[in-house]
């Protein structure tokens, strides 16, 4: 599925979503935020409500009840927004699929992805370039900086 988000035009605002998992691919994007890779100096804010929010970062594993949680949660972001599916978990459901608790839908079923990120978990580098590359398909202008060392 594709979403027809190519009105971004500013800063981008992510609302992360982190269903059942191990949590890695969590720590990896919470990473991206650190003084380390300033994932702050392209403009993108990580949000605590997704009313507010431009795009979506879903990682991990979708159980059963976090798939109305992620439809509601799609429907409060203004629209157009973005999806990016991060980690295997969110791409094809990883090491947990088959377990009991997690539903037969993967991310895609559920919400319109845009861009998706594989790895287990994938690295600070790779979730900012996906990131990026999404919000330049939609239109944003982002800033490319150099830091000097
Ligand atoms: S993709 Fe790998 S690192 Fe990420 S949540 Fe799933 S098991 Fe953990």
């Amino acid at each position: 599925m594709k979403s027809a988000a190519k009105a971004l035009k500013k800063s981008a605002w992510v609302f992360p979503f982190f269903s059942g998992s191990c949590n890695n691919c969590n720590i990896e994007i919470l990473d991206c935020l650190t003084p380390r890779f300033d994932l702050e100096r392209f403009g993108v804010l990580l949000v605590g409500n997704a009313r507010h929010a431009d795009a979506i970062l879903v990682a991990g594993v979708l159980n059963k009840k976090g798939v109305p949680r992620l439809k509601r949660i799609y429907q409060q972001v203004p629209k157009p927004c973005l999806v990016i599916a991060v980690g295997a978990c969110a791409l094809s459901q990883g090491i947990f699929s088959g377990s009991y608790a997690i539903s037969e839908l993967p991310v895609d079923r559920v919400v319109p992805v845009d861009i998706y990120i594989p790895g287990c978990p994938p690295k600070p580098e790779a979730i900012m370039a996906g990131l990026l590359k999404a919000l330049e398909n939609s239109g944003t202008k982002v800033p490319r900086t150099v830091r000097k060392k």
